[in-house]
């Protein structure tokens, strides 16, 4: 096996997709595989989630490379097209598009297609990222109604900018806006990304956009995956490349910006930011040999880390397995440790690391 190794465990993946359906049992799922399946492998993961309804992703890119590995469910784009020239793509793609802005509408109306296009049309509700404003709904949904490259049925969603936090009020007014909005329409809503399908079950609609949570994570702040019936899907490992002892007072690593305060022993693990690991794990972020914590500490070097396990430790030596995050070490922890958030962690695993499929 090579060094570091991203094991990914299929059954844990179809166990949070369960999760989901049980959380949201009437709603359709659009499993969400944008940035490589948030670093697990878009293709293996589509296809292991026969059980999810359509995919969504955030390039034409990435959709693309989901038919060519064979993939033949529906597949969202979820930031939509940039390009007139992406609509043919899409169409013979099967590929259904967000309309969040009046270029794209524009695009859809001066198309000559032999088929029509499947269109979600995105109402910013208060993320103030993408969406068109709530005044320009009913425009926006007429005239994609009467447009012939257009399916008829022109589906309708927003997204929350703070559902990883219940007690933020802000969710209910985006939740009011959208839901005064779309009152008597009778297409399909999508709003609920993996928080609000946790925290906000009356977001859940026709279909929900879940992420995060398929791949075992915790969505939800102050949560760890355990807590709410998820089960991490990555593992990342690697191995101990050497067991050196230091002694009281002296640095260790890029800047001496440790120092042992007694004397001790180190595990070199074959990890570092060239692999993905963060560079801002800070002194005291835990790292596992053998199942066992150990405080990493010095600075995250490009493809090493230095972890203290000890002065009188006899129970680790080269070979050794080490785990960075996983089932027994939650990522959501690690992502404190180095201030970030369990996505960034996930995204940032660099081609350099190896996968392994389990289950
Ligand atoms: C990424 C994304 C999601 C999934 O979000 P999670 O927090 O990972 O569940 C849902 N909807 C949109 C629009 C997204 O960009």
């Amino acid at each position: 096996m090579a060094l570091a190794t991203a094991s990914i465990d299929f059954s844990a993946l179809e166990a949070n997709l369960a999760r989901v359906k049980a959380l949201a049992p009437q709603s359709k799922v659009m499993a969400v595989l944008k940035a490589n399946a948030y670093g697990h492998g878009l293709v293996k993961i589509a296809q292991r989630l026969a059980a999810a309804d359509a995919f969504a992703v955030a390039r034409i890119e990435e959709a693309l490379a989901l038919r060519t590995g064979g993939i033949t469910k529906p597949i969202v784009l979820l930031e939509g097209f940039f390009k007139a020239s992406d609509i043919e793509i899409m169409l013979a793609n099967n590929f259904q598009t967000i309309v969040h802005d009046e270029y794209q509408l524009e695009a859809l109306e001066k198309a000559h297609l032999s088929g029509q296009i499947k269109v979600w049309l995105k109402v910013d509700t208060g993320m103030h990222r993408l969406g068109i404003e709530p005044r320009q709904f009913e425009h926006f949904y007429q005239r994609l109604k009467q447009c012939d490259n257009v399916c008829a049925d022109v589906q309708l969603m927003t997204h929350f900018a703070c559902a990883d936090d219940a007690t933020n009020t802000y969710n209910n007014k985006q939740l009011t806006t959208f839901m005064t909005l779309v009152k008597g329409k009778e297409e399909a809503l999508c709003l609920a990304n993996s928080a609000a399908i946790i925290n906000y079950p009356q977001s859940h609609g026709q279909w929900v956009r879940p992420g995060l949570m398929m791949y075992g994570v915790s969505p939800v702040q102050g949560q760890v995956s355990a807590d709410i019936g998820l089960i991490p899907v990555m593992s990342l490992r690697s191995e101990v490349i050497a067991v050196r002892k230091v002694r009281q007072g002296e640095p260790v690593g890029y800047g001496g910006n440790w120092q042992a305060d007694k004397d001790t022993q180190l595990a070199v693990v074959a990890i570092g930011y060239g692999d993905g690991y963060p560079r801002h794990a800070g002194n005291g972020t835990p790292v596992l040999i053998n199942g066992v914590r150990y405080p990493l500490v010095g600075r995250v070097s490009m493809d090493m880390i230095t972890v203290d396990i000890g002065a009188d430790n006899q129970n680790v030596k080269v070979g050794d397995d080490a785990v960075m995050w996983g089932v027994h070490l939650p990522i959501e922890e690690i992502a404190e440790c180095a201030d970030t958030i369990p996505y960034e962690l996930l995204c940032n695993i660099t081609p350099r690391v190896s996968y392994e499929y389990l289950g």
